[in-house]
């Protein structure tokens, strides 16, 4: 799905130096490459604050244990999402309330969480699901007028721009909401040689608690305020990131380029829907998901696919109220129709930075194949 070694073939030289700099000055846990890690991502994102930690999921934890949240409290978020988003408001005793999302982007629909506000919401994480933006007007309006927070999930979206449809002010995802989490693990947009994360807000107070919740709860050593965890972005892991940060755009168009021939290729084919962009957000496709017609059998054009060494994979194919640890009489099948029915038809083909026209010719050219055989 991803083409991790060309990527580095690239950067090599500055890579390799980078890493060698690092073991030589052997300052491996917060060295000075995470401080200027954290600086220039916050220079891109242009975002008061960024707090580098040790994966997405810890950002997600620690984005919520600083809204310093109550066992109880709910928690808005999509059915429709990889596990960790509802993994970690469960960990902290909230209740994760799902809803569904929209047919067209596959993001949280904003009329579904307007019906699912109780007395004991307290915030909404909304999913940049793929790559594009969910509707953060409409969100930030509904947590406006119901005094919610929001956390934005950009694990998928790091790079991706919203643009207010009222005011046409641009704003980076992650940078929209009370604060923004993503992930740094090897395959997502910018992504390490390991597992990393990141934080960001605009909040001066919750900078400073998030950085404290991250290093046990403290700011000077040995005095603990908070109750925290250790989550650390790696010295090595910030130093290789700081490499490729400045590529990010680049990675990002590569990536729409890819879209737009496989969008191409499959215009005209009725029996598979490629992605729909919202008007609001750039998309920079962290997948390439399509839509297949009822009438294709999706795991036998899988197989079809593996047996010409093409990877393809399904995200998701359990929706998040389905799944056995998240099972409760709140969520039934056939709750959230459009998520449970994408769960169901999903496919992703490769999407990244080294892929060419020769081998993207070959991945359309099996999948219409299989389509017109079947
Ligand atoms: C990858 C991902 C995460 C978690 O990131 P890790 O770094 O693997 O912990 C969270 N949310 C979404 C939507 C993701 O895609």
């Amino acid at each position: 799905m991803v083409d991790l070694k060309g990527q580095y073939q690239k950067l090599k030289n500055q890579i390799d130096e980078t890493i060698k700099e690092v073991i030589d000055s052997t300052a491996f846990i917060k060295g000075p490459a995470v401080t200027r890690f954290q600086q220039h991502l916050a220079d891109y994102l242009q975002v008061k604050h960024v707090i580098a930690c040790g994966n997405g999921t810890d950002a997600l934890q620690l984005a919520l244990m600083a809204l310093e949240l109550k066992p109880g409290d709910e928690v808005i978020t999509t059915s429709f999402t990889f596990i960790a988003t509802a993994e970690v408001i469960a960990l902290l005793r909230l209740t994760p309330v799902l809803v569904d999302v929209l047919p067209g982007t596959y993001n949280i629909d904003p009329e579904a969480i307007k019906k699912a506000i109780t007395p004991r919401t307290r915030a909404i994480i909304p999913v940049h699901l793929f790559g594009q933006t969910a509707d953060m007007q409409e969100i930030m309006d509904i947590a406006m007028q119901n005094d919610l927070f929001v956390i934005e999930d950009t694990a998928q979206a790091l790079g991706a721009d919203f643009t207010h449809p009222l005011t046409g002010k641009k704003q980076k995802a992650g940078t929209i909401g009370t604060i923004g989490c993503t992930s740094f693990f090897p395959s997502k947009n910018l992504g390490a040689y390991g597992d990393g994360g990141a934080v960001f807000t605009n909040d001066d107070l919750l900078a400073e608690r998030l950085h404290m919740l991250a290093n046990h709860g403290m700011k000077i050593r040995y005095h603990h305020d908070y109750v925290g965890i250790n989550s650390r972005l790696d010295t090595l892991q910030a130093a290789i990131l700081d490499v490729k940060l400045p590529h990010l755009d680049e990675y990002a168009a590569a990536r729409q380029k890819a879209a737009a021939f496989y969008n191409q290729a499959f215009a005209d084919c009725h029996k598979i829907k490629t992605p729909q962009k919202a008007s609001f957000t750039t998309h920079v496709y962290h997948q390439y998901t399509l839509v297949l017609d009822e009438s294709v059998n999706r795991e036998p054009l899988m197989k079809f696919l593996a047996e010409r060494g093409i990877a393809s994979a399904i995200y998701y194919p359990v929706p998040l109220h389905l799944q056995k640890a998240y099972r409760n009489k709140r969520y039934s099948e056939g709750d959230f129709p459009v998520t449970e029915n994408l769960c169901r038809s999903v496919v992703s083909l490769p999407i990244h930075t080294e892929l060419t026209p020769e081998i993207q010719e070959v991945i359309t050219g099996a999948v219409l194949e299989f389509i017109h055989k079947n």
